[in-house]
């Protein structure tokens, strides 16, 4: 079956496009978590951050910045989150890289799917060394 993304990025299936360039293909999501929420997708296909190159990000990012700010000009939003899911245990349902850029309103009903509670600070430097040493 073919990706659903790539499909709206060769306009086999409708979608409501915000912005394009050579990289990248900016559309607004289809399920909003609130009214303003906003995918951004390379053009070419990546199954998530994985196997997706650096340089691609940043194209992603460039897009992000200023298609955040139109956001807040054009809705006026309280603040704005960026989410972007890997692999079904990171929530991710469509298997072609997206960012989620979702504007926040003040007592909106999103919610931040952890609750903060204070770690091992021994652990957390331990954890940090590990990550630093596969880089
Ligand atoms: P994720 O769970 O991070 O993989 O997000 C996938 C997102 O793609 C969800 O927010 C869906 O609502 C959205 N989505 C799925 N199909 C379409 C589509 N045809 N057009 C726009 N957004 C879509
Ligand atoms: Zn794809």
């Amino acid at each position: 079956m073919e990706c659903i993304f790539c499909a709206i990025v060769e306009g086999k299936i409708p979608a409501a496009k915000v912005y394009e360039n050579e990289q990248v293909f900016a559309f607004m999501d289809i399920a909003p978590a609130n009214p303003g929420h906003l995918l951004i997708i390379p053009k070419q296909h990546y199954r998530n951050i994985f196997d997706m190159p650096a340089e691609v990000g940043t194209k992603i990012m460039e897009a992000a910045v200023p298609l955040a700010t139109a956001i807040r000009k054009a809705l006026n939003p309280d603040g704005l989150n960026l989410f972007q899911s890997n692999e079904a245990a990171g929530f991710q349902t469509v298997f072609h890289f997206h960012l989620h850029l979702i504007p926040r309103w003040e007592g909106d009903p999103l919610r931040l799917p952890w609750k903060p509670s204070e770690g091992d600070i021994k652990e957390i430097s331990n954890i940090a060394t590990k990550i630093q040493e596969a880089l």
